[in-house]
């Protein structure tokens, strides 16, 4: 199986990178930040408390999500737009502490792979915890203000502070977390994307890959 892990705090430039990456190889590309903010919209769809451990963990395995390229849907219901609205975005970090929701979607990002014969996946513990035997891992990184504007970029509806604060209280939670927390694996390449082209970073990739081990 191949697989490469992105993992990097929010912003880092993950998902773009991670992208490219997967077409340049021809290989599946999963987001699985998108799934713990497909568990978090359906916690608050269902007007739960997204910090009630056990029940959001029995909903998360009954769920029926989907993470495709550019459509997310929960439960049948599209949730592309929602899932990186405020309410969810805040609602995230309480529903990714939750051991009982991770156990469930690393064992459904393993499955994912297995069935393609592996894929580019992004997210925060995946070159430590879903994927140890990843082929490459990156931990990609970049300085606050730059991850911040690119944040802001994305979402309209907040200013730049606001942004850059949400940021901050994300990170501190995904790194003190007790279940599975963001930590760049000992063997993951450090990439500091602050000032360097996409190109030029999936370029960097893809030689790693092509270099022998
Ligand atoms: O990548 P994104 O910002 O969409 O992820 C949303 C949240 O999901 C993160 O802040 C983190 O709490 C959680 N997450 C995680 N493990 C992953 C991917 C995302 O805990 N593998």
């Amino acid at each position: 199986m191949r697989v490469v892990a992105i993992d990097g705090p929010a912003g880092s430039g993950k998902s773009t990178v991670a992208r490219r990456l997967a077409s340049r190889l021809e290989l599946d590309y999963l987001d699985t930040g998108a799934m713990y903010r497909a568990v978090a919209f359906a916690a608050l769809r269902r007007g739960m408390d997204p910090s009630d451990a056990e029940p959001v963990a029995r909903m998360a395995r009954e769920l029926e999500i989907t993470v495709e390229e550019h459509c997310v849907t929960v439960d049948g219901v599209d949730a592309t737009i929602e899932i990186r609205g405020p309410e969810v975005t805040r609602a995230v970090s309480a529903v990714a502490a939750n051991a009982g929701v991770r156990a469930e979607l690393v064992r459904r990002q393993r499955e994912w792979a297995r069935q393609r014969g592996g894929g580019v996946i992004e997210g925060r513990d995946i070159g430590t915890v879903v994927f140890p035997d990843a082929q490459l891992k990156a931990y990609l990184t970049a300085r606050l203000d730059v991850r911040a504007a690119r944040r802001h970029q994305e979402v309209a509806d907040m200013d730049y502070e606001a942004v850059a604060a949400d940021m901050a209280r994300r990170d501190t939670y995904d790194s003190e977390r007790q279940a599975d927390p963001l930590l760049k694996a000992s063997d993951a390449v450090a990439v500091d994307t602050s000032d360097r082209s996409v190109d030029e970073i999936v370029d960097d990739l893809v030689a790693r890959l092509a270099a022998p081990r």
